[in-house]
Parts: C-alpha cells; sequence; structure tokens
C-alpha cells in the first residue's frame, strides 16, 4: 500500500503525560490489547524506576502500558533475543512489538530465518537518530553536565544536540559532535546508523515534525494493512484523535531525516577509511592482532540477534573449527563474521557485550556494506528479501565452471536452465 501520514495524540490525560510525544504509541497498543486484537506488547520499561537499566517487557494487562509511555535512550534492551528467546519467537501469542530501526530490521532477518513468527506479530517502529551506553550517560551526566544521573527525567537527540531535563524543571544542552570527539555521546554504531525512521514496519512513530504544533503529537506513517487496520481501530475507539500534517510539518520530517543520514555518512567514512586504506600486510596485522583478544566469553554471539543456530559451530564439544581450545584461534571470530555479515543489521550489541573491546560492530558494519554493493541487498528492510549466502541468484546459476549444489530454496526452473545448458555444452 501507498504509505499513509498522519499527526496522532491520544485522548488519554495520563498516557499523554508521561509519554514522549503525543502519546499515540502507548494508546494504540492499549486499543489493540482491550479490543483483542493482540494477546501481549513487547516493550521496554525502565527497570525499579533506574533509566539507565530499561528491559524488555512482555504486558498482556492494558493497565500496565500507562507505566511504559516515554522514551529511554541510555537503556540497551535486546528486544529482538527477548521474543526469540523467551517468548517462543512468537509462536503462541499475537504480539504488537515495539522497537527503533535496529531492532525492527532484526526481527525481520529473524522472520526470514523463521525464528519468529511473521503472522503472530505486528511490528511498531519508532524513530532513533541513537542511543547511549548507560555507563557513558552517567559518566557524561557528571563530568560534561556537571549533574547527579539519578536526577536526570528525560534525554532528547536533536538537531545535534544532546538535551537533559532535569527533576527540577531544569534544562541542560550540549552538542554532540564536541561530546563525541571526546568518546562520550552515542554508541559508535549508532552514529554510523542509516536508518532514522522504520517504513520497513507496520507502523512508524517519531517527533520530527510535530516540533511546531502547538499541542504535543507523534507523527505517524503507516505502511502497511496490518498497521492501516490497527491504526484505525484506535481512532474508531476513541483512543487517539489525529489531524494530516501540513507540508511544513512533513518538509521538517524529511529534512532531519536526510541531516541525520549526512552525519552518519560522515561517520562511516571517518570510521571505515582509516582501516580500508591500511594495506596487505597491515590490514591483516591490525585485524589478527585484535582477534587476538578474543577470550571466547561467547558473549557476542550470545548477544547478536541474528545469531540463530541451535548447535552453533563455536561450541568446544562440535570440534569442527575452533574445538575447545581458549584462547580460542582468529578463526573464532572470523566464524561468526561468515555467518552473519551478510545480514547484520548493526545494532551494536555484540561490541557492547565484548569484555575486550573488539571492535566488532566496525568489522560487521563494513563489511555488511561491502556485501550490501555486491548482492545489493539490504538486511531487515523486506521479509520476502533472503539473505545472499542461501540464495543463488538466476545470473549466479549460470555462472561458468562453478558447480552448485543446488539447494531447496532454488526453483527447479532455474536447475533445468542450468542442466539444458550444461548438456548443451555452452
Ligand atoms: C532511543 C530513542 C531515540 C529516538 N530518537 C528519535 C528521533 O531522533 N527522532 C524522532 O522523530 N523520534 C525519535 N524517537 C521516537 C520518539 O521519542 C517517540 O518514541 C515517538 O515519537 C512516539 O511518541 P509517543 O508519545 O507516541 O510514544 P509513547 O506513548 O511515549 O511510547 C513510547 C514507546 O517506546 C518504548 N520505548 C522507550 N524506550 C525505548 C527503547 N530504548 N527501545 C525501544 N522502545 C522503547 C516505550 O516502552 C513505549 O512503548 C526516539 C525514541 C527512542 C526510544
Ligand atoms: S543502531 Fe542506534 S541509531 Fe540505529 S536504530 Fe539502533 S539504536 Fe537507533
Ligand atoms: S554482528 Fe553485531 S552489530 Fe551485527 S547484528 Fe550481530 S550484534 Fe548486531
Ligand atoms: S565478546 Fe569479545 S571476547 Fe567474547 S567471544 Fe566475542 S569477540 Fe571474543
Amino acid at each position: 500500500m501507498n504509505p499513509e501520514m498522519f499527526i496522532a495524540r491520544s485522548s488519554d490525560s495520563d498516557i499523554l503525560e508521561k509519554a514522549d510525544s503525543g502519546g499515540a504509541v502507548t494508546s494504540i497498543l492499549k486499543c489493540a490489547l482491550e479490543t483483542g486484537e493482540i494477546n501481549g506488547v513487547v516493550t521496554v520499561k525502565s527497570n525499579s524506576g533506574d533509566r539507565f537499566s530499561g528491559v524488555s517487557v512482555l504486558i498482556t494487562n492494558p493497565e500496565d502500558l500507562t507505566d511504559t509511555a516515554g522514551s529511554l535512550h541510555c537503556s540497551l534492551p535486546n528486544i529482538p533475543r527477548f521474543v526469540k528467546e523467551y517468548l517462543e519467537g512468537a509462536a503462541n501469542m499475537k504480539l504488537a512489538i515495539v522497537g527503533k530501526p535496529c531492532d525492527i530490521r532484526a526481527i525481520i532477518e529473524l522472520q526470514k530465518r523463521k525464528q519468529i513468527d511473521i503472522d503472530n506479530v505486528i511490528l511498531i517502529g519508532l524513530n532513533c537518530t541513537g542511543t547511549i551506553t548507560p555507563a557513558t550517560a552517567r559518566k557524561m551526566y557528571i563530568e560534561e553536565f556537571k549533574v547527579d544521573p539519578s536526577a536526570v527525567i528525560k534525554e532528547d537527540i536533536d538537531d545535534g544536540m544532546l538535551t537533559i531535563t532535569l527533576e527540577d524543571g531544569n534544562v541542560k544542552s550540549m552538542d554532540l559532535a564536541k561530546l563525541e570527539k571526546k568518546g562520550l555521546g552515542r554508541r559508535e554504531n549508532c552514529r554510523r546508523c542509516e536508518f532514522n525512521i522504520p517504513t520497513f514496519a507496520d507502523l512508524a512513530f517519531g517527533k520530527w515534525g510535530t516540533e511546531e504544533l502547538e499541542e504535543a503529537g507523534t507523527f505517524v506513517e503507516v505502511s502497511s494493512n496490518k498497521g492501516q487496520s490497527l491504526f484505525r481501530k484506535a481512532i474508531d475507539n476513541g483512543y487517539i484523535k489525529i489531524d494530516t500534517p501540513n507540508k511544513t510539518s512533513i518538509e521538517l520530517r524529511a529534512r532531519k531525516d536526510k541531516t541525520e543520514l549526512e552525519r552518519a555518512r560522515m561517520w562511516r567514512e571517518h570510521d571505515f577509511k582509516p582501516l580500508l586504506e591500511l594495506s596487505f600486510p597491515n590490514r591483516f596485522k591490525y585485524w589478527t592482532s585484535e582477534f587476538k583478544k578474543c577470550i571466547k566469553c561467547f558473549g557476542c554471539r550470545d548477544a547478536c540477534p541474528i545469531c540463530y543456530c541451535e548447535t552453533c559451530l563455536l561450541e568446544a564439544n562440535r570440534e569442527f573449527l575452533v574445538g575447545g581450545e581458549i584462547p580460542p584461534n582468529g578463526i573464532f571470530p572470523l566464524t561468526r563474521l561468515a555467518h552473519v555479515a551478510d545480514s547484520c543489521i548493526g545494532c551494536g550489541q555484540c561490541q557492547d557485550a565484548c569484555p575486550m573491546e573488539l571492535p566488532l560492530s566496525k568489522l560487521f558494519t563494513l563489511l555488511n556494506s561491502k556485501l550490501s554493493e555486491i548482492f545489493d541487498y539490504v538486511p531487515g528492510i523486506d521479509v520476502e528479501q533472503g539473505p545472499p549466502t542461501t540464495i543463488a541468484r538466476d545470473e549466479e546459476l549460470m555462472i561458468d565452471d562453478t558447480f552448485l549444489k543446488i539447494s531447496s530454496i532454488m526453483k527447479t526452473s532455474r536447475v533445468e536452465k542450468k542442466e539444458e545448458l550444461m548438456t548443451s555444452g555452452r
């Protein structure tokens, strides 16, 4: 369907007060639960009120939703993994899943691998230009903002500025670029992230485009029939009110998206260029010296939302490539690289988990950007587009001197064509 755009606002004053912009997300989720459209909501909630430790939660009681309203910029819950590991990939219940673009893209990749049931989920995407690790946020608030981290009740990242609101009502802003030069600010992978508006979700929500409105509002983009039906239900049942965004709103949103995309490309150039300029053998030496630091804690594998093999090749008892030796040889990180680089969605969970601070997400994103160019494949956008390492295209099947063991994924007609060409001697 052609995407539709709206400004939406919650009809519930409690939700509006707690929400980040217009409370449309929380109200639509409440409508979905109360009308029986879904059995549960997967979203994020601060752990005992600590906004630096937001965790993934499953909510089945609509009354509990108001507590989840608002945005946590300094919490890094692994939403796709939560759905896959703890909710059996939505096999047994209908879920609305809230997530940032990287969360939604990981869920789409897991859907392709039959780890999450596409028919049972509705994807509620949030615009995003970055998250901050809890440790960095605390350090930055103390050293740069000169405030007590526990006094911060809200963060906002907009127009290159990080703004915090304190419980006494005071607001403080600092230039993100200056903070990031000092190694503070957003996570490294977020600076490089090129997906700000999750138009690949069923519904995409954000505050861009609502800045000049008199009342708070949520900018909504409806991208699928599933999203449209849920959105209409929330309007018809009085959970939200809507307006049509004017030209200024739409242009403002598009301009902010473009500016952030340019910023991300600048960071990609900054991070990748020195690595790409390393010539052989220096490039090899650099990466092997990094791989040697690995202590084989499995943190990166366990955190990666795309790693899903039940019988992982890296386990000691498999003894296939890396066996049980500690420290492992360089094959350990390389095996994971070979397995997921084509589908890496740049979420940075692996790098955050690594106690030895290997530049994992930098390596995976760098390789993924090259593979994306070669295979014309952008992971996590379209559930119908299979990962390139499991699919062979027509032109690949026609390559001479290549014997391909045809998998069940490939269509018989293509196989017959290849056989026909081989027998005819061409
Ligand atoms: C980290 C982050 C960065 C964002 N950056 C931008 C931006 O640059 N531009 C923009 O237009 N919009 C951004 N947003 C979206 C915006 O903050 C609002 O979430 C959106 O406008 C919806 O507002 P609402 O009032 O309808 O949401 P609410 O009704 O307040 O509901 C928000 C929902 O988001 C969930 N949530 C909170 N924190 C997280 C998290 N860390 N991960 C996943 N889900 C979470 C809550 O649990 C709740 O379900 C960002 C959101 C987040 C979480
Ligand atoms: S990688 Fe970072 S900036 Fe990109 S969507 Fe995820 S949290 Fe947001
Ligand atoms: S390899 Fe790292 S950055 Fe890529 S999807 Fe896995 S955890 Fe995320
Ligand atoms: S998280 Fe780091 S140290 Fe642990 S296995 Fe992965 S690369 Fe090695």
